[in-house]
């Protein structure tokens, strides 16, 4: 890891603003290798640095995978949102973080959350689209030919002027199936299955390119592992 200003640091993971950094230091709450750190402008190594005892927190970027659970929206203007469910600190940073792209208020599932620019201007470039997968639950039955219109790269949303791009569907029973996704239109699915004639009456996103949940439950939120980050990069 590379060496940076202290007060920098600590600013950017949002532990104070700069300038209150030399309090922190007059307080002795922050040691660098073991010892009391006097001047904030002093290049540290982020892990040679505790403060009130403890590693700093990510220094490396936040990479999170997180279980949306259902009746949360992901805009941090609008509540209840998924920010209560991480450190408040975490919005605090410079940049703060996002969740790369969103999921409506009454989908639960998979979401990607980071404070890594590059990565999240990336995943949401139209130009390097993951497949997202959707697992649908409809109001009323199947009608049977939803597969080969969906795959058809001829479905009209309302209000949309381009069709929406092919997209598989496998249904898994008269009003369930499984959607992948190779775009991110706003309420895309809910629309796709208005527009069919149906109305989606439960949506939980399992498959976010490569990562899925595993054995998070609603609520919970792990860092992803460097093999996982590797493919996305
Ligand atoms: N499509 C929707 O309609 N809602 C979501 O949350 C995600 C995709």
């Amino acid at each position: 890891m590379s060496a940076r200003r202290l007060d920098q640091l600590l600013s950017s993971l949002g532990y104070c603003s700069r300038s209150e950094v030399k309090h922190l230091l007059r307080e002795e709450r922050v040691l660098v290798d073991g010892a009391p750190a006097r001047n904030p402008a002093q290049k540290v190594n982020p892990d040679a640095v505790r403060l009130d005892g403890e590693p700093l927190d990510h220094p490396e970027g936040l990479y999170v995978l997180f279980h949306k659970p259902l009746g949360y929206v992901c805009s941090h203007r609008d509540s209840p949102n998924i920010y209560r469910f991480f450190p408040e600190r975490w919005l605090l940073r410079k940049p703060a973080i996002s969740t790369v792209g969103r999921l409506d208020k009454d989908t639960s599932g998979i979401l990607l959350l980071t404070d890594d620019g590059l990565l999240l201007h990336r995943l949401t470039s139209p130009k390097y689209h993951l497949p997202r997968v959707y697992d649908v639950t409809l109001a009323e039955p199947l009608r049977g030919d939803e597969a080969q219109v969906i795959g058809s790269g001829t479905l009209m949303l309302e209000d949309d002027d381009k069709p929406c791009l092919p997209a598989q569907w496998q249904p898994t029973g008269a009003r369930v199936g499984r959607l992948t996704l190779h775009e991110g239109r706003y309420h895309q699915v809910r629309r796709m299955f208005a527009a069919l004639g149906n109305h989606v009456s439960a949506l939980h996103r399992s498959a976010f390119g490569p990562l899925t949940l595993g054995e998070l439950a609603p609520g919970e939120y792990r860092d992803l592992r460097d093999d996982e980050l590797a493919l996305l990069n």
